[in-house]
């Protein structure tokens, strides 16, 4: 401020004038961030576009644009918004069900100086990869097929923005599979999830902003799994199961998922794809090992009488294309590919009961003939043999997307909260620009000496 009370009027003058017009380009920002983008408003015209870097450019989706304000900051921890009654009654009802088992380490995963018991009392899958809940009343994870020779397929971390050519690939082999979606990512590409559920993939939760689960208060954990799972804004479903981000899970977490009516999903192969580009040292020898390791158990005969459950990301287009490379592979090892619901037989995926999948028969009933039908030339028109539903929930609307990392998902939330500040007053206007425009006369050096 000492600058300022050394600068002439004309100084002064111009730090209006530089805010003024910094005012100006800010509100056309935030502006094109409110209309719908042309060409980008329905599944189908987000689906044609083919240039992952089109794709990832971010659009406005109106019923996500509506609905930001009913849920928390994207890309950041939840928590109940203060006027969510709806939440605050759903959190009271579980209360009692919830072991007293108190958190864990940090958000980010770091468990340092915990003193957690050798005899694993929590069932913390982090620590010894226990799935049998030890709490009286808490459901058991699920992470292996109970069909012979089978595999639950399915992706975490999507929707990703450039995922058409992976998800046309799999449209193209009659594939379908599990989604774990994170709500944050929903948010900001509501179309590319709605397209997974209008291609017949089954959509589970990922949580609303990726952290180690086991670090959250009860109502913090309850908030990210229960935001995610009313994306419905998006996808037109709600889902019923989730798998906990870096698997991190433990009794208090698995009841507060069980109270929200989600069945926890872990795996029991970790294609290690995601580490590619995050940990030192991990080559693409490395993930294709994974994969290999798990193909080569399912040829010695490992997966005759029970299946099992693989780890893979729809991370980005390393992932997808690794995915892409061994699906054949896969396809080759294994009698059935299927979506873990499916593989469970569980035919009503959603809360919404008009939408039902085939049981496991039926669905590999459904697949031989399609295998036959591929070998003709009318292949190309059978539709996917996932979901018989007599409603495909179309995408509900919206959006204002960004970019599916966390960066730019974190850019579109200032621009949702910067457009809450713009829509005052003309006077708390005068004052921002004038605020903008003193921040940009100090970068070029008007009001300095
Ligand atoms: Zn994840």
């Amino acid at each position: 401020m000492s600058a300022l009370k050394l600068g002439s009027r004309s100084r002064l003058r111009a730090i209006l004038a530089l805010g003024v017009v910094s005012l100006a380009a800010v509100q056309a920002q935030s502006d094109s961030l409110s209309v719908a983008t042309p060409g980008r408003t329905t599944v189908d015209e987000e689906a044609s576009i083919k240039d992952p870097n089109q794709e990832c450019e971010p659009y406005y989706y109106e019923p996500i644009g509506k609905a930001l304000a009913s849920f928390p900051p994207i890309w950041e921890t939840a928590s109940i918004l203060p006027e969510d009654g709806n939440a605050l009654a759903k959190f009271a009802s579980i209360q009692a069900s919830i072991p007293d088992i108190a958190p864990k380490g940090t958000p980010e995963g770091n468990f340092d100086g915990l003193n957690y018991p050798a005899d694993d009392p929590d069932c913390w899958w982090t620590n010894s990869k226990c799935g049998t809940p030890k709490a009286p009343g808490v459901p058991a994870d699920i992470s292996i097929m109970p069909e012979p020779r089978t595999l639950g397929y399915g992706f975490d971390d999507g929707p990703n923005c450039s995922h058409n050519a992976f998800y046309d690939y799999l449209a193209s082999q009659k594939q379908t599979a599990t989604m774990f979606y994170i709500g944050s990512n929903v948010m900001d590409w509501p179309l590319e999830a709605a397209r997974a559920v209008k291609d017949g993939h089954e959509i589970c939760v990922h949580s609303w902003s990726h952290h180690y689960m086991t670090a959250l208060t009860n109502e913090v954990a309850f908030a990210e799994l229960y935001y995610s799972v009313s994306v419905k804004v998006a996808t037109g479903v709600t889902p019923t199961c989730w798998r906990p981000p870096f698997g991190d899970v433990d009794d208090r977490i698995r009841a507060i998922a069980a109270g929200l009516g989600l069945r926890t999903i872990l795996w029991a192969y970790d294609s290690q794809d995601w580490q590619y580009g995050v940990t030192p040292g991990i080559t693409t020898a490395d993930v294709d090992k994974e994969y290999q390791s798990m193909v080569d158990d399912a040829k010695k005969g490992m997966f005759n009488n029970v299946g099992t459950m693989i780890l893979a990301h729809e991370l980005d287009d390393y992932t997808m294309g690794e995915a892409m490379k061994f699906y054949p592979m896969l396809k080759e090892a294994f009698d059935h590919i299927v979506p873990v619901a499916i593989g469970m037989n569980i035919t009503q995926p959603y809360v919404e009961s008009e939408i039902v999948m085939p049981n496991f028969a039926q669905y590999i009933s459904l697949n031989k003939q399609l295998a036959v039908n591929l070998t003709t030339s009318s292949a190309s028109s059978q539709p996917s043999p996932t979901l018989t539903r007599s409603v495909v929930g179309p995408a509900s609307t919206t959006t204002a997307p960004v970019n599916n990392d966390a960066a730019n998902n974190k850019k579109t939330a200032d621009a949702s909260r910067l457009s809450w500040v713009l829509s005052g007053t003309g006077g708390v206007k005068f004052v921002v620009a004038f605020l903008l425009g003193f921040l940009c006369a100090a970068r070029i050096g008007v009001v300095s000496q």
